[in-house]
């Protein structure tokens, strides 16, 4: 919205109180909508570089750029998917287990990054 839009807008309001009233109920609903927002949860996670010298994996360098980094392997070995259904299964059941299990690989990774990190931070740099 530029200045002009602005003038324009609060000379409409002057000559039109139902419009007023329309335009504080519009931006009352969208500061309500605003704070109906769910708070994201801090990130420590830096933002990671995809390396290929240790075989696949991402990078992530210490947000304070002392030369600390952590690699994580995009294959990390384990046991391969387990993934357990009904016997008459459905596609939404393969589709929720799959999604299932690829959000709990997703929770283990940030899991290991940011344990990475925190040790780092709590060994190398207390004060942050
Ligand atoms: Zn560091």
């Amino acid at each position: 919205m530029s200045p002009d839009d602005m003038d324009d807008l609060l000379e409409r309001m002057k000559a039109s109180p139902e419009e007023l009233r329309q335009t504080f109920h519009d931006i009352d609903k969208a500061r309500r909508g605003a704070e109906a927002v769910p708070v994201l949860e801090p990130n420590i996670t830096p933002e990671p570089d995809l390396i290929r010298a240790v075989g696949p994996a991402f990078r992530f360098h210490c947000p304070l750029s002392c030369g600390w980094f952590h690699d994580e392997p995009l294959d990390t070995p384990g046991d391969p998917t387990r993934i357990i259904l009904p016997a008459a299964f459905s596609l939404e059941d393969l589709d929720g287990a799959l999604t299932l299990n690829a959000e709990a690989a997703g929770l283990a990774f940030r899991t290991r990054v940011e344990d990475a990190v925190t040790g780092h931070y709590a060994s190398q740099h207390p004060e942050h």
